[in-house]
């Protein structure tokens, strides 16, 4: 079965061809800059087809030029349509509703649509997305999986918040988590190279790129997850705060005489490594700075690793035993010198990388040292073939 899978964002629609055959990647591309002025790009085997400006007015004609693209005499994967079996959507927020992928039926949209309240920012383009895949592929069935519902397993104590208990009923306030679908597909590969009983094994999983996130996952299941209600509770991120004292946002309104708006900007948008570097949310430019002294991101820096520090001690003591460490995300694929002060603060509990190992980057490889009692991975995630599995499995029992 060939599987479109759709990621769609405000004015952005990213998408890839998977041949679940040997899930082998047909072609791929995003198409940027929708409803603005339109900026479109596809590549397949063959590299970089085109990357062009292109009107792009809605997402409806986005995907109109994806298939045409997919389906191009020339530079074409597929010869028609018909041979996508079924379209696999990316949905941020399951909230309460999901808790797992689910054929898209009109009840699942109205679903989707009534959780807008808890993720007004994302789950308005995934509709979109929906909306303009069942017109340009009226016949072909989807299946929509979200981020949230690997996180719905965890256990009250960690799913709530220690406010009155009505309040959260009420408002449907809870962690809910984030990444969940990069989260699952690292600790099913892992468990996978660790020889494949999940049930058996408690895992660390550090996704840490521009959003950040670590799980404590306990055979096979997310047990606690560092995200929140929403995508700014936890780690130090690119731009976002992550974890602070919530008295702060009461303290900004009555004494900085900001609106609550103002407030959640800030620390969406402009906290962070670049808040508090003043430079940059990329984490290479905060390395560079650091190596050259720049003392304010020095502290970003290591505000970072902090964090990571943090969650990972207390999801060890969470578990109670971990048998593996999964590092995944740009910065987790990519930072050397990060997985190793990490996993190098992680000692007390029998952590040891192989140096060597770990002098590598955006590679599957295992990196624990001889005589370490956790086993230390980096895994590349990869979102798409996990939802383009679950596409395949549900369209599949139809
Ligand atoms: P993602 O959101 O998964 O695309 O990750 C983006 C983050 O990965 C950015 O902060 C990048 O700076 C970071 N990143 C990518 N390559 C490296 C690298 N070689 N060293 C440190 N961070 C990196």
């Amino acid at each position: 079965m060939i599987i479109l899978v759709v990621n769609t964002g405000s004015s952005s629609l990213k998408y890839q061809l998977v041949d679940m055959k040997d899930e082998k990647v047909l072609a791929k591309g995003l198409c940027e800059r929708i409803g603005i002025d339109g900026h479109m790009n596809y590549k397949t085997d063959e590299g970089t087809v085109f990357d062009k400006d292109t009107a792009l007015p809605d997402h409806g004609v986005a995907l109109q030029l994806v298939i045409e693209a997919l389906t191009d005499k020339e530079h074409g994967v597929i010869s028609s349509m018909d041979e996508i079996g079924a379209v696999g959507h990316r949905i941020v927020h399951g909230g309460y509703l999901f808790n797992e992928s689910v054929l898209i039926t009109d009840e699942v949209v109205a679903g989707i649509e009534e959780l807008c309240t808890l993720a007004p920012l994302h789950n308005p383009p995934a509709l979109v997305g929906i909306r303009a895949c069942q017109e340009v592929l009226p016949n072909t069935p989807s299946v929509g999986v979200f981020d949230t519902s690997f996180h719905t397993s965890m256990p009250d104590e960690c799913k709530y918040y220690a406010i009155p208990w009505e309040v959260s009923e009420k408002y449907h306030i809870q962690r809910y988590g984030f990444h969940g679908t990069s989260h699952r597909f690292v600790s099913e590969r892992c468990a996978e190279l660790m020889g494949g009983d999940a049930s058996k094994i408690n895992i660390i999983t550090c996704h840490l790129g521009n959003g950040s996130s670590l799980s404590a996952v306990k055979g096979g299941k997310c047990y606690d997850t560092s995200m929140g209600l929403t995508p700014l509770e936890g780690l130090v991120m690119g731009t976002r705060s992550g974890s602070i004292d919530p008295a702060i946002v009461g303290f900004l309104c009555e004494q900085g005489g900001m609106t609550v708006e103002d407030v959640n900007a800030m620390l969406n948008k402009k906290s962070g490594l670049l808040g508090v570097s003043g430079i940059s949310a990329d984490c290479r430019d905060i390395c560079e700075a650091d190596a050259k002294g720049d003392h304010r991101a020095h502290v970003a820096r290591e505000m970072l690793l902090k964090s990571v520090k943090r969650y990972a001690g207390a999801y060890a003591a969470e578990l109670g035993s971990v048998d593996a460490i999964v590092f995944t995300a740009g910065i987790g694929e990519n930072d050397i010198e990060l997985r190793e002060k990490v996993c190098d603060s992680l000692g007390f509990m029998g952590v040891k990388i192989d140096k060597a190992k770990n002098d590598c980057r955006g590679k599957e490889v295992e990196i624990t040292a001889d005589g370490s009692a956790v086993r230390v991975f980096i895994i590349p995630t990869n979102e798409e073939l996990m939802i383009a599995k679950d596409t395949k499995a549900i369209v599949e029992a139809l």
